[in-house]
This record gives structure tokens, sequence and C-alpha cells, in this order.
């Protein structure tokens, strides 16, 4: 004789085995929860954070994740400081030794609303305005060593950074943007007046012109072209002028370009 409640269950047993039903094991139904759960989390951890990679650790900029080092941003090493030069005197990069036929149409730290922040160079244009400077030889400020050449973005077209030693012993960096083409390489030395490029728009960007730059820095990180702080930015010119050692009608080239010829 079946009782009422074993009936139950015997009907309720055949029902679930009409249906395809099977009771699961206790350790099948907690795996299952488990994996539930497991996917659930990684859901919502893959919503929430992005992957963890090297460049998220406290390392520098430059250390390569996968492949080369990016020269755009990376502090020089012991050896290539000690390989850069001292620059006894500074002469402008456009136009003559004493910067005729040259204008400057943005000076430095000039406010421009429509970029959003103050420029950080001087734009320097050949007097005839417009695209006639275009391809004109751009000169090493003073003798140094070339820490950058290349092009950061498109908007910054092609780029030259030389490091510099003063004769105070400061390091500072010259900077010629939005080239046509560069004639130099990472690593070679320079010479005042030795051409390091042309002139160019930087892919079409602007009207020809030398966007030029004097930095105080250790290290390359070109940056922008507009800001709201200093940072590490001199007044170009002003800096030049400061650092020129040598009368206007002085044009004696730098004894390193006369060994670097040799
Ligand atoms: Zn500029």
């Amino acid at each position: 004789m079946e009782s009422r409640e074993t009936r139950v269950l015997n009907v309720s047993w055949r029902i679930r085995s009409i249906r395809g039903v099977h009771k699961p094991s206790p350790q099948v139904a907690f795996a299952a929860v488990l994996a539930v759960v497991g996917i659930v989390g990684l859901v919502i951890w893959g919503k929430v954070s992005k992957p963890l990679t090297l460049q998220d650790a406290d390392v520098p900029l430059s250390l390569p994740e996968n492949g080369e080092v990016d020269p755009r941003f990376q502090f020089l090493s012991a050896f290539q400081t000690a390989r850069i030069p001292k620059a006894p005197r500074f002469d402008p990069p456009l136009g003559t030794e004493h910067s005729a036929l040259v204008y400057n149409a943005q000076k430095f730290w000039e406010m421009n609303n429509k970029r959003g922040g103050h420029h950080t160079g001087d734009d320097l244009n050949g007097i005839g305005g417009m695209n006639t400077d275009l391809g004109d030889p751009v000169f090493a400020t003073a003798d140094g060593l070339v820490i950058y050449a290349g092009e950061p973005s498109p908007g910054w077209g092609n780029l030259v950074v030389i490091a510099h030693k003063t004769a105070d012993g400061r390091t500072l960096h010259s900077m010629y943007a939005h080239l046509h083409r560069i004639r130099v390489s990472i690593g070679s030395l320079v010479a005042r007046g030795g051409k390091i490029g042309s002139v160019g728009t930087a892919n079409g960007y602007y009207p020809a012109h030398l966007h030029f730059e004097m930095r105080a820095s250790d290290g390359v990180d070109i940056g922008a072209g507009y800001a709201m702080f200093p940072l590490n930015r001199l007044d170009p010119m002003g800096t030049l002028n400061s650092l020129r050692n040598a009368a206007a009608d002085d044009l004696s080239p730098s004894p390193l370009g006369k060994l670097l010829r040799k």
C-alpha cells in the first residue's frame, strides 16, 4: 500500500521523466552555478576594466610594450647625454645667419583661441609670404646632437629635435617642425648652420612655415604646439638672442662644421 506522499513523489517523478528532466546530482548543480557566476563575473570585469598592460604600470613611456622603442617619448641615456656637444654660439634657423629675409608670423605664447592655447613656438616665414618659402633650407641653430628625426603625427609633419649644451652647462633642445624634407637622422652630430631639412607645410595642413621651439628638457616629448602652461618651453628667438654670442656681422661658420666635413 503506497502512502499518499509516496504516490505524489512517484507521480512527480513520472512527470519529470516524461518531460525528459532528470534531477542533477548536487556536484553537477554546484559546477553549473560556479560556471554561471564565472561567466557573469568575466562579462562585468570586461565592461569595467581594460586588460592590464605593461604601459599601465609605473614605467617610462618609451618602454617597448610591443616592438620598438618609441622615439617620440624617451629620456636620453647617459651615453647620449655625454655626446651632446658644447654650443658656444647660436644662429637663427631660417634666412641668413642674422635672420634677414624672415618674419615671425605667430610669436611665442600668443593666445590662439581657435587652437585653444598659447603658441609654444615661433612661426618663422620667408618674407615672400604664403608658400614662397616652401623648400627653403632650415639650419641647425647651434652645434648639437640630433635626438629626434621623424613624423610624430600628421599635424606636426616632419620634425627634428637637436640637443645642445650651452656655455653655462644647461641642456637645451631646439625643435624644427612642419618640415618638407629631413636631412639628418637620430644620433648624428650637426654643426651650427648645417642644413637639417627644408621648410614645409605639414602635409598641406598650413601655408609653408617653420614652427621653431626652444625647450629646457632632459628627454624627448614632442607634445602639442599649443598649451595653457609653458611647461619646458622657452621663448625661442629670445633664448637664441641671449645665447647668440656673436656680433650681427659675424658670419664665421662653426668649427664643428669644418671637423664634420673632414
Ligand atoms: Zn607654430
